[in-house]
């Protein structure tokens, strides 16, 4: 079985893993990612139908912090992403209610975006990692299938209680305080539905109308958002309540309720022509930790990263992963361990 090695192991590709892995090899430090998707971006993604496409996890982002801020002028500065809105619809056609949050997309999708910020990091996409210990200089961690990795520090960005389990396989053992903090960490759960639209939709401008009461509360035209320009494909994602109603539903039922709620907004003589359903087990902290990251107590160098960190969301994420970047820089142990 192969083993490949690196200074830095990074599990998760999603913002925080890349974010993560930016700053670090920007301070001269061998980064290697990994993920378990067929491509880099966790909960930003953008999926194919068709001939179109459509985000169907994060929409937009906000940036409430200087420091994202420039990062997102960064973006925009690119070409990487544009400003998309200052509030939704109320859905009655009279125009757009502000509520004062700048909103930015990803230009083309959210995958275009992460894939370019991930462009230049060593990265291995079709990997599921089933198991971290430790070993006498860092961390190995198995792969589905036997491949392993090994690295003087670890950071790992999947939702925690995913996190945990590598941990829980690999017969690490936290102290009762990190076991607690991680612990209290959960998610509630989304459905996102894709549909590919045979005609228009009267989706207001600009391609987005957020009902924030209803069971599904966000209806998304991807084509008037510039992700699917030769297709008309609409995204609707779910409150938690429905999807805890209906995660163990039959996919057709989760369609036909999500088609009901797209019906109204069908330009006459429209019919939906494909359709996908996304389940999110993880889709937002409802609990998050009151630091940006958490270096684990009595390990070898080991971070926790992701949205789950302070948070909130996208910008939560990218700071999250800057701060576990920050600390492994200055972590005594990994400072050792790299001479
Ligand atoms: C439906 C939905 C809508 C959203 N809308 C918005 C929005 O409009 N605005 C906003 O700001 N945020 C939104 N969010 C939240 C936003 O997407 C997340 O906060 C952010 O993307 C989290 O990034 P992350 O790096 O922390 O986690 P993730 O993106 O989840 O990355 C974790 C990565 O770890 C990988 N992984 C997990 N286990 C393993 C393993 N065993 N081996 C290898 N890899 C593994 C996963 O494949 C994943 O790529 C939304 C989320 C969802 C689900």
């Amino acid at each position: 079985m192969s083993t490949r090695k690196s200074e830095v192991l990074i599990i998760g590709a999603g913002l925080s893993g890349v974010s993560a892995a930016r700053r670090l090899q920007g301070a001269g430090v061998d980064v290697l990612l990994l993920d378990k998707g067929r491509s880099v971006g966790g909960r930003m993604s953008t999926r194919r139908i068709g001939n179109g496409a459509a985000d169907h996890g994060a929409q937009f982002f906000t940036a409430t912090t200087p420091e994202f801020q420039r990062v997102v002028d960064g973006w925009e500065a690119e070409g990487l992403a544009f400003f998309w809105d200052i509030g939704w619809s109320t859905g009655s056609f009279t125009g757009n209610e502000s509520e004062g949050h700048t909103r930015y997309a990803a230009k083309g999708g959210m995958n275009r975006l992460m894939k370019h910020l991930a462009a230049d990091i060593p990265t291995e996409t079709n990997v599921r990692i089933v198991a971290v210990r430790q070993t006498e200089k860092g961390w190995e961690a198995e792969a589905e299938g036997g491949g392993l990795y090994q690295s003087a520090a670890l950071i790992l960005t999947p939702p925690p209680p995913q996190a945990l389990a590598l941990l829980q396989a690999g017969n690490v053992h936290l102290t009762a305080m990190d076991a607690d903090i991680l612990g209290r960490i959960h998610y509630s759960s989304a459905l996102t539905g894709i549909f590919r639209i045979e005609g228009t939709v009267t989706i207001p401008a600009p391609g987005a109308v957020h009902r924030p009461a209803e069971p599904l509360p966000w209806v998304a035209d991807n084509q008037q958002k510039g992700v699917s320009p030769d297709e008309t494909v609409v995204t609707i994602n779910s409150n938690s309540d429905y999807a805890q109603r209906y995660w163990d539903a039959p996919e057709v039922e989760i369609l036909e309720t999500m088609k009901a709620a797209l019906a109204r907004y069908l330009s006459p003589g429209s019919r939906v022509v494909e359709s996908q359903i996304q389940r999110w087990r993880y889709a937002f902290p409802r609990h998050t930790h009151s630091q940006r990251t958490l270096r684990t107590s009595g390990t070898r160098p080991l971070f926790f990263a992701g949205d789950a960190f302070h948070g909130p969301l996208i910008e939560g994420a990218w700071l999250s992963g800057e701060a576990a970047a920050t600390g492994l820089l200055s972590d005594a142990d990994f400072i050792t361990a790299r001479v």
